[in-house]
């Protein structure tokens, strides 16, 4: 476990603006000239929006663990918590769904409060096995993930968003990193939105004064994201990925998430790569 305390962060640089949602462009009204007949009523046509790609699209939010699963968690030197997975996976998402649908979009969410997707234990996947019980549901066990995967599908969703973030034994360990399936029959959009989110959070990080360390893009075999599992998993159906913002066990990294700056960057690299891989899906 780790025992590290957290150290008092820089200074955070001024927090830029997030980026504004963009908006219709109104039309000018044709002045009509005078007349002493009434003029027939125009309809406003409104001009294609940057974000014309993305309206109407689904796309189902997975706010990482929740309830008993606290995810990467952080202790002080006493072994009380200074930092959880959870409590920034849920409002980061939350604001993330705020902002898609500003943009027209139809969010789903796996959960919208701090409480476990199962959290009954339910054997979802009909594999026979279910977590023990009185244990705490984990999100890397099959019946949550399947819980999760089942929102997903039955909203049709376009794709799937995994927030999370890191943590490991390693301290040194750092940055931020995407991970996507590439045996899905759909793994070459799920690359690119990948791609994209890397991009973004890249961009967003360094705008908000913070350098993070670039861990990449990763190719995983998550069951969230991945293939069949005959007998234990029905698959997610779209494409999707799995996002570590930062490590939370980290302590430049911990220093910035607990800024106000870090809410703002990650979920305008979130929103701004889910707009961005619709405009592309359009063309
Ligand atoms: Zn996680």
């Amino acid at each position: 476990m780790l025992t590290v305390g957290l150290r008092a962060g820089p200074l955070a640089e001024p927090v830029p603006a997030p980026t504004p949602l963009p908006t219709a462009t109104p039309l000018p009204i044709a002045t009509m000239p005078p007349s002493p007949t009434p003029a027939p009523t125009e309809t406003a046509v409104l001009a294609p929006s940057p974000a014309s790609g993305a309206a109407g699209r689904t796309v189902c939010i997975d706010p990482g663990h929740g309830g008993a699963d606290r995810g990467n968690v952080r202790l002080d030197e006493d072994g009380q918590i200074l930092l959880q997975e959870k409590d920034f996976t849920l409002p980061h998402s939350l604001m993330l769904a705020d902002r898609l649908r500003a943009a027209g979009i139809d969010v789903v969410m796996t959960r919208t409060t701090d409480a476990e997707v199962n959290p009954d234990n339910t054997d979802l996947n009909n594999d026979g096995t279910v977590a023990p019980a009185g244990g705490e549901a984990r999100s890397n066990q099959l019946d949550d993930l399947q819980a999760r995967i089942n929102i997903c599908n039955q909203a049709g969703a376009d794709i799937l968003v995994s927030v999370h973030y890191n943590g490991a034994e390693n301290a040194f360990l750092q940055g931020y990193e995407v991970w996507y399936n590439g045996d899905r029959p759909f793994s070459e959009n799920s690359a690119l939105l990948a791609r994209l989110m890397h991009t973004e959070l890249g961009n967003q990080y360094a705008a908000a004064g913070y350098d993070a360390f670039d861990k990449g893009i990763g190719i995983e075999a998550h069951a969230l994201t991945g293939p069949a599992r005959p007998g234990s998993l029905v698959p997610s159906e779209m494409p999707g990925i799995i996002v570590e913002g930062l490590f939370l066990s980290n302590d430049d990294d911990a220093a910035f998430v607990v800024t106000d700056a870090a809410a703002p960057a990650l979920v305008t690299a979130y929103e701004q790569a889910i707009l961005n891989y619709f405009a592309e899906l359009t063309g």
